[in-house]
């Protein structure tokens, strides 16, 4: 007698179908009846909102990998000498730290009319590509948005959150 139909007969009412066993599941995916964890979601809603609805434009991906027309800037980076390393490693040759990172005293020259490119705080920061028509982006952005450095990046951009995330984030942090 095979599970299914012991149970119709259990539900039936009929007469006793013995050991009943329903087939082990080895779907072992989420789909499978096992609950995300609400870190989970979390970090799945943010993957999503960063490449597919960033700052909550549907489509939009990466906007802080950009400075854009804002007063913005990446920085600062607390972690250069790992990050440096890293990318070495990851591109088989030594890299400079003026190649990746700009100082202070280069990065307010930049941009003179935006306040945080005038704040010693907020240095190092990111080396940016001189194109305002890209949005003078990271220089680790790749064309189609995406960091091309993720699994190595930096902690500040491993850990910033803007605004609009922010708010999103805070809102499943406590409402799950
Ligand atoms: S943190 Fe904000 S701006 Fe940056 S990628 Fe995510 S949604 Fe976009
Ligand atoms: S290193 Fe990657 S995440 Fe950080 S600003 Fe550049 S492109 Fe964006």
């Amino acid at each position: 007698m095979n599970w299914l139909s012991s149970l119709k007969k259990l539900a039936e009412g009929k007469d006793d179908p013995g050991f009943v066993r329903i087939p082990e599941d080895k779907d072992e995916s989420i789909s499978a009846g096992e609950s995300p964890t609400k870190q989970q979601v979390i970090d799945s809603t943010c993957h999503y909102t960063c490449t597919r609805m960033c700052y909550g434009y549907r489509d939009k991906s990466s906007q802080c990998c950009c400075i854009g027309e804002r007063d913005f800037i990446i920085g600062p980076i607390s972690d250069t000498e790992r990050f440096l390393a890293a990318l070495s490693e990851k591109l088989g040759e030594e890299v400079k730290y003026e190649d990746v990172f700009i100082d202070y005293e280069e990065g307010r020259q930049i941009f003179p009319d935006k306040s945080c490119w005038q704040n010693p705080d907020n240095f190092p920061c990111m080396r940016i590509v001189p194109d305002q028509g890209r949005g003078y982006p990271c220089q680790f952005l790749s064309l189609d948005g995406k960091c091309s450095v993720h699994s190595i990046k930096p902690e500040t951009c491993r850990i910033y959150l803007c605004d609009y995330l922010k708010n999103i984030v805070n809102f499943l942090d406590q409402t799950l």
